[in-house]
């Protein structure tokens, strides 16, 4: 089966559940995100070190964001940024967060990498729940966490076809 027929199947037995590349799972609270307009991009930065990680993608509003615990992470030293997920999303997207990379004191560029999956590879953002199963039940035996063939599309429209 050829994926585009493939996404068809998924379509019509209703597995497809989130937009490709237009909507999200929302990190705190665990909701779908409508539009990119919808929500932020958010993360810690640690003043003594200048480091910046924890990256989450979450709601505009004040109950799904870090904003919300604002005195605490300052108590710890720490700051909150955000910046709307509008500017992470298509080809400008991409390269902002290519510039995260080469830019920014990251405390685990993974974290980015995650980020670049979860905004610009189709239905990542929906089978990315399943990895750890998928892992348990042997799907990508014997290849490393960042290896290209675990994020192919024949492998998460393959996920999505057996755990959505
Ligand atoms: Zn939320």
């Amino acid at each position: 089966m050829n994926l585009e027929t493939k996404i068809k199947v998924l379509q019509n037995f209703g597995k497809i559940k989130l937009e490709p590349l237009r909507q999200w799972k929302c990190d705190a609270c665990g909701g779908i995100i409508e539009k990119a307009d919808n929500g932020f991009l958010e993360w810690l930065w640690v003043d003594e070190t200048n480091q910046e990680g924890n990256f989450r993608i979450v709601h505009k509003s004040r109950k799904c964001n870090y904003r919300e615990n604002d005195h605490l992470y300052l108590s710890k030293g720490m700051g909150v940024k955000d910046l709307g997920l509008e500017y992470f999303v298509g080809p400008d997207g991409l390269s902002e967060l290519i510039g995260f990379l080469n830019e920014r004191n990251l405390k685990d560029e993974t974290e980015i990498y995650e980020l670049i999956r979860r905004l610009h590879v189709p239905y990542y953002e929906q089978a990315r729940q399943y990895y750890d199963v998928a892992e348990e039940d042997g799907l990508f035996d014997g290849t490393g966490e960042q290896s290209a063939y675990r994020y192919s599309q024949r492998v998460i429209l393959d996920i999505l076809d057996r755990y959505a």
